[in-house]
């Protein structure tokens, strides 16, 4: 139930007042010695006749000042509150204030809400309905500042009034933005507001959520919608598992998997123009033709890259493209010089004498493309880099010149 106060002739919600602590204009009280009670709307924390902050508490022993005690004016520890510091503000940020003073007739402010007063929403708002939705507005706007830690200091409240005012200007399309986009729950105070609003006033209900609405299409039509792993893997022909462990991938992407398995478009769309297809490395020997440590200590020799561009480690994916220039290149740059008859003859990845796997691949494949070493002739019909045939004593000796004998 909200509880209600008499207040200047409006039945005015208990939140939007502020009684329990007074705050003043040092300077009004120095011209006239009494409490204005516009100073009671917890809204309004600084005075637009001189362009300052209220004071709410004591200069010199920073007590927050009571309604107790025989002299309003005087502080219980004997400082005149008339000669309170002044805190200077710029009239631009009491836009918001001056609207207030306005929409309560103060006197000299009547003007400064009637053209704003007269638009939507406040045309359609009672008095006591305005302050609600600026009240309302400054609120919400302060949990999404400390949410989102915007950079900088959070707004002082008088700034942020004005902020809210502005906000309602171009009604209700900017009020997302200046709520951070996201439609506020249930429980927060824009719905209550909008709750508190009766059904005559249904309208203005439905705008603002519809703007709501609408900030979060514009929003994801910018983004893109996420799409799960399972569209994405579909889209990048890789299993979806794969993409789930392939966290190197996501990392050499500088993005981050969505906590719930959802991939940004436009990451999957990077994937799919930097790599046709994503392989694990037991499939890219596969198609090289070798062992899977042969294939690994190829990559982190920098024969292959893999999407990480750094050393392998678990769920290091590789791009087909990579694993096809690497043979492209053999291929090109392999010079062909038929073997002499009766010498043996052996294939990148054998396992029998002599053996080449690992970093003995790495020193056959780089002699290859530095055509170091020749290729004794092809076999068309063998799988990746096996279908170089060499000549093993030739092998053997390029091998133990480079330390690498059995
Ligand atoms: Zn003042
Ligand atoms: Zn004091």
């Amino acid at each position: 139930m909200q509880r209600f106060r008499r207040f200047r002739g409006h039945t005015i919600p208990i939140p939007l007042l502020s009684w329990k602590h007074r705050r003043f204009c040092p300077t009004c009280i120095r011209e006239e010695p009494f409490h204005r009670s516009i100073w009671d709307l917890s809204i309004v924390s600084a005075c637009p006749r001189h362009n300052c902050l209220l004071n709410f508490q004591c200069d010199a022993c920073g007590r927050s000042l009571e309604w107790r005690g025989d002299h309003l004016w005087e502080c219980a520890c004997g400082h005149a509150f008339t000669s309170a510091q002044v805190k200077p503000t710029a009239p631009a940020e009491l836009l918001g204030t001056r609207f207030v003073f306005g929409l309560l007739d103060e006197p000299g402010f009547v003007d400064a809400a009637s053209p704003s007063g007269s638009v939507p929403p406040f045309a359609d708002l009672r008095v006591v309905e305005s302050l609600g939705l600026l009240h309302t507005l400054t609120l919400e706007r302060a949990i999404y500042e400390r949410k989102s830690k915007i950079a900088g200091a959070i707004e002082p409240p008088h700034v942020v009034l004005t902020g809210a005012l502005l906000a309602c200007s171009e009604w209700p399309t900017q009020i997302p933005g200046f709520l951070g986009l996201k439609r506020p729950s249930k429980t927060r105070p824009l719905s209550r507001w909008l709750e508190s609003l009766s059904d005559a006033k249904a309208g203005i209900r439905e705008s603002i959520l519809a703007a709501f609405d609408d900030a979060q299409t514009s929003a994801i039509q910018e983004r893109g919608p996420l799409i799960s792993l399972e569209e994405a893997a579909r889209l990048l022909k890789t299993p979806e598992r794969r993409l789930r462990h392939a966290e190197s991938l996501f990392r050499a992407l500088g993005q981050r998997a969505g906590s719930r398995g959802f991939l940004s478009p436009s990451l999957v769309q990077k994937l799919a123009a930097a790599d046709e297809r994503l392989l694990t490395s037991a499939e890219g020997a596969q198609l090289l033709g070798v062992s899977q440590q042969s294939f690994i200590a190829m990559a982190d020799a920098g024969l292959l890259m893999n999407v990480k561009g750094k050393a392998s480690g678990r769920g290091t994916m590789f791009a087909l493209s990579e694993v096809k220039r690497l043979l492209d290149d053999v291929q090109s740059r392999v010079t062909v010089a038929p073997a002499e008859p009766g010498v043996r003859l052996i294939r990148i990845g054998a396992s029998s004498s002599p053996a080449l796997n690992g970093r003995k691949t790495v020193r056959v494949v780089q002699a290859l493309l530095d055509q170091e070493l020749l290729c004794a002739g092809i076999d068309p019909d063998a799988n990746g880099l096996q279908r170089y045939l060499l000549d093993s004593r030739e092998v053997t000796s390029f091998l133990r010149t480079k330390g690498l004998s059995q």
